[in-house]
């Protein structure tokens, strides 16, 4: 179920996406966000309580603070492009609760291969 968000907590999101995975300072998201602490510390605190983030104290700065490390990832839509189910004429059909051809569909093997192709291409190019 999407979790509903304020236009100060979306901006904050996408600030902290930036982050992933260490995270940031809570003082430094409120200041470039441009908001006060204390409206930044309730962000904080909304963000944790509908599992977007995790606020965890530490020591910055000379004093105790909490750092904000986003629980959700950003993900590559690219990966999707070119996959074969949106224009099948089984997609009606096939899927969880229909005819399982997913589990042994030439187009989407070949899709996979063909992906899994580019992958290796690009991994070469960039050694
Ligand atoms: S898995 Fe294969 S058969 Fe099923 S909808 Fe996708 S392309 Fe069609």
């Amino acid at each position: 179920m999407p979790v509903k968000m304020t236009k100060l907590e979306e901006r904050a999101i996408k600030l902290l996406m930036k982050y992933e995975g260490k995270g940031i300072l809570q003082s430094e998201l409120w200041h470039k966000l441009g908001v006060t602490s204390r409206e930044g510390s309730r962000i904080g605190i909304k963000l944790e309580k509908k599992g977007v983030v995790k606020r965890v104290r530490e020591f910055a700065n000379d004093r105790w603070t909490r750092r904000l490390v986003p629980l959700i990832k950003q993900i590559d839509v690219q990966v999707l492009n070119g996959v074969p189910c949106p224009s099948c004429i089984y997609d009606g059909v096939c899927g969880p609760n229909g005819e399982k051809y997913y589990a042994s569909c030439p187009l989407i093997e070949e899709w996979v291969l063909k992906h899994a192709e580019c992958k290796e291409n690009e991994n070469d190019s960039r050694e």
